[in-house]
Parts: C-alpha cells; structure tokens; sequence
C-alpha cells in the first residue's frame, strides 16, 4: 500500500503473507513467488533511512512549507493551505516519504492537521472479468495501455481495491494528470472498473499559530520509535527473503508469534533440502519403486 509520493516496493512480511494465502484461496495448491536479488537488501535499508527524517529536517519542512505560504510567525492559525508535496521535497531536498514523515511528525505532535487527500488516497477496482480486461488491452488503442499499467503497478485488482496513484500513472504512461482521470472514469462509466477518486487535494492546516521552526517542541522519542518499528519490520522481511532462510513458513510463523517445531515440508526451502538429503531422496525413489509395483485398485 503506497501514497502516490511513495516509490516503496519492498513489502513487509504482513503484506506477503496476506497476499501469499490469497492465492490459495480456493483451496488448490498455489505458488507464491517473490522476486528477490543481490543489491536489494540495501537498497531497502537506505530508502527507509531516506524516508524517516531526524529531528532537524522536520524543521526544516515546516520552515520550508510555512516559507512557500508567506505564513508570518504568530499568523495562520485555522488556516488551510494546499499541500505540493514534489514541490516540498525539491525545496528541502529530502525523499518525499521523508517530507511526509516529516508532517506525520508534525501532526502527531497536533502543530497542524492533514487532510483526508492525504490519508485516503484513489482507489480502483476491476469489476469485469480477467477475459474483458485482456481483450481492451489488446484492442482499444485508447484504454488498453491503462489497463495495462494499472496491473503491472498494482497486484490483486480483481480480488479487491487497490489504492492508486494517478501520478504515478501518468508518469508511467507519460499522460497527464487529467487525462488518467478522465479514462479511469471513462472505464468506471464502461462498467470494467470502480474508481474512486480521493475526495480532497493534499492539504494542510496550521492547528496552532505558525511558531519559529527552531523552537518546535518535537518528541523526538516518538519520532525514533517509529523508524525503529518500521526498521524492523524491515528487517524480518529481509531475513525472511533470505535464500539461505530455514522453512519459510516456520520463519513467518514465528514472526506472527506462533513458534512450531516442525517444518511445513511444503515450502522452497524445504524441497530444497529434501533433493539434497540422500536419505530422502532414497526414500522417494522407493515410495516411486512401491507406486509403480502397488497393484492398482479399482
Ligand atoms: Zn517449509
């Protein structure tokens, strides 16, 4: 799940796992694969140091943001103002999760509010067919390349909706803004998807009268807590996606509090160590050996 100025795509072990048992769903057999490589691990690692800001970049985003509005000290009060979050993070160099962060931090600390634009972002659902969605993409010139992108940005837009970026579309598509709206409606009204677009634009109100950035008493102790959840969320992830990780489903179980003994014998690494363990490969060639001699029953 991921705001529109969010780039983030390593999931957590919450998400895998809700995704993961959606596949098997109706009871057969499923796969679930996860694309994992060298470099990966670090690149997470640095995107969620860039994500969470220290103390004086918080100041430096409010400072930033109240500079762009021409709020004076002492004015603003009750105020709303609109919120460019690109723009915000051009200005203060910083990540644009970090600049969020920085106004999570913000809000949490009741300096201002964010608005719903902010919380609740655009969502889409498919509501025709797999077999529908293949033959537009195919033929229609206009909503085929959409469709297209919406599933290659979001997983299980069958199953339920999925929270979208239209600007992060349109950049994919190199469309405008408007025009992803417009042919996302123009799909809902088509009746192959429901679409429903964030109710306001990001903004921000200043809950108490704009204060000098450097006398902002922030807890700095909420701020750490978070980036430390969020670092070890991370980090059981990554221990998890480990090639040389012992059963896959024993890690997430243990991860979820629920330690078992046993491994699943179902799981990559689990097939993995059966093909390299002589004794249980004998056993399979002799289990063979007792099928193919087994007199069939009827
Ligand atoms: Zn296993």
């Amino acid at each position: 799940m991921c705001a529109p100025w969010c780039t983030w795509t390593y999931p957590d072990l919450e998400s895998w796992y809700q995704e993961a048992g959606r596949a098997g769903r109706d009871g057969l057999a499923s796969y679930a694969f996860l694309l994992h490589g060298p470099g990966d691990d670090a690149r997470a690692r640095e995107r969620l140091l860039s994500s969470y800001p220290s103390l004086a970049e918080v100041r430096q985003v409010y400072q930033s943001f109240a500079d762009t509005h021409r709020i004076a000290l002492g004015a603003g009060r009750d105020e709303t103002y609109s919120l460019d979050l690109r723009d915000l993070a051009k200005r203060t160099q910083l990540h644009p999760a970090s600049v969020l962060n920085a106004l999570k931090a913000l809000e949490l600390n009741a300096d201002i509010a964010l608005s719903d634009g902010l919380h609740s972002p655009s969502r889409v659902l498919l509501t025709t067919g797999p077999k529908a969605v293949y033959e537009l993409r195919i033929n229609d010139q206009r909503l085929g390349p959409l469709l297209e992108t919406l599933l290659r940005l979001y997983g299980g837009l069958f199953e339920e909706a999925a929270l979208i970026e239209e600007l992060r579309i349109a950049q994919h598509l190199q469309w405008s803004v408007s025009t992803v709206k417009e042919r996302l409606s123009e799909l809902q009204r088509l009746g192959h998807l429901s679409y429903v677009a964030s109710n306001n634009a990001p903004a921000v109100t200043l809950m108490v009268p704009r204060r000098d950035a450097q006398r902002l008493m922030l807890n700095a102790d909420a701020l750490a807590a978070r980036k430390q959840r969020a670092s070890a969320r991370l980090e059981a992830m990554i221990a998890f996606a480990d090639p040389g990780a012992p059963c896959r489903e024993r890690g997430a179980l243990a991860y979820f509090g629920e330690s078992t003994n046993s491994d699943c014998g179902r799981c990559d690494r689990c097939a993995a160590r059966r093909s390299t363990d002589p004794d249980s490969r004998a056993k399979a060639r002799w289990e063979a050996d007792e099928g193919l001699h087994r007199p069939r029953t009827p």
